[in-house]
């Protein structure tokens, strides 16, 4: 059976403004309309399925992600949510245990978890990956905020550069280095993964759902990632959406066979390569994944 993720987008609006984020803030929702033609694409085409809830902010959509599970609960291996956990409550992490929802928590080296109920969010560590954010120009934090990591018990950590929107300097890239490896040492007891850029975390076949119904193809969302940023230009980004826009989940003949014969891995993989090389950070990618390969998954 074809393992198929889907990296479901609930809502185009976030409750943070991140200095690293450059997406663009709309009140564009998944609708209920979508949930039902999702519920029988799944339906009419088995497979095994993850539904990840992921961009922007996905708990200021929890009502429809409940939704989303009621519906499709008997039909999907695993439901997986990434979150900057700002609305993490004792209600919505009980849910997560109860239905056994993975969270993927974002935690970076700027806020340094000021605006995180870690008390109580630590108590359910057990169900949690806390990817650790490093902006280049917040380094001076990376030590502290990751001991306050270490600290709260969790088990999973993943630690991630951030690429794309921030350029590296050479010194952050040493920085960087050093930070790892005393990471890396102090990280005995704990999973600790890496997110580089080119070097990535097996996976299934991978379509991202827009709000609209939209299937996009991509790969640990790179292209879709590379899109949102203002610096790509536009050519780059039309380009990436040519290529990679599929179906429409409303569509009457859609089906998972057309997606399979639509997802074409070596234009994925040429524009994952391709795209930073005409834009702008090709060496620094290549200098983190580096940095970080003894920690990262290869394909
Ligand atoms: S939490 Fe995520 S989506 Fe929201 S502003 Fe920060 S990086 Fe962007």
């Amino acid at each position: 059976m074809d393992k198929i993720l889907i990296e479901l987008i609930l809502t185009n609006q976030c409750n943070k403004r991140c200095e690293y984020c450059d997406l663009d803030f709309q009140n564009t929702v998944f609708s209920n309309e979508n949930i039902l033609n999702l519920d029988n694409f799944i339906k009419n085409n088995p497979a095994e399925y993850t539904i990840n809830f992921f961009w922007w902010e996905p708990l200021l959509q929890f009502e429809k992600l409940q939704k989303v599970v009621k519906t499709l609960w008997n039909k999907i291996k695993k439901f997986t949510i990434g979150t900057n956990g700002v609305m993490l409550n004792q209600e919505y992490l009980e849910y997560f245990k109860n239905n056994n929802i993975f969270i993927y928590l974002s935690v970076d080296n700027i806020s340094c978890w000021k605006d995180l109920n870690l008390e109580l969010i630590s108590k359910f560590a057990e169900i949690i990956q806390v990817n650790f954010i490093n902006d280049p120009n917040f380094l001076f934090n990376s030590l502290s905020t990751f001991e306050k990591v270490l600290d709260f018990w969790f088990q999973n950590i993943a630690f991630m550069p951030v690429f794309s929107t921030k350029k590296w300097e050479k010194s952050q890239l040493w920085e960087l280095l050093k930070i790892y490896q005393t990471i890396k040492n102090i990280s005995n007891n704990i999973q600790l993964n890496t997110y580089g850029y080119f070097n990535w975390v097996a996976i299934e076949k991978q379509f991202i759902l827009d709000t609209d119904g939209n299937f996009y193809q991509d790969l640990d969302s790179l292209l879709w990632l590379q899109k949102q940023y203002s610096q790509l230009n536009p050519s780059l980004k039309q380009e990436i959406n040519t290529q990679t826009k599929l179906l429409n989940i409303s569509e009457l003949n859609i089906s998972l066979e057309l997606l399979l014969k639509k997802y074409n891995i070596e234009e994925i993989l040429k524009l994952v390569f391709e795209i930073p090389k005409q834009s702008w950070h090709f060496m620094d990618y290549k200098i983190i994944d580096k940095i970080l390969e003894n920690g990262t998954q290869k394909r």
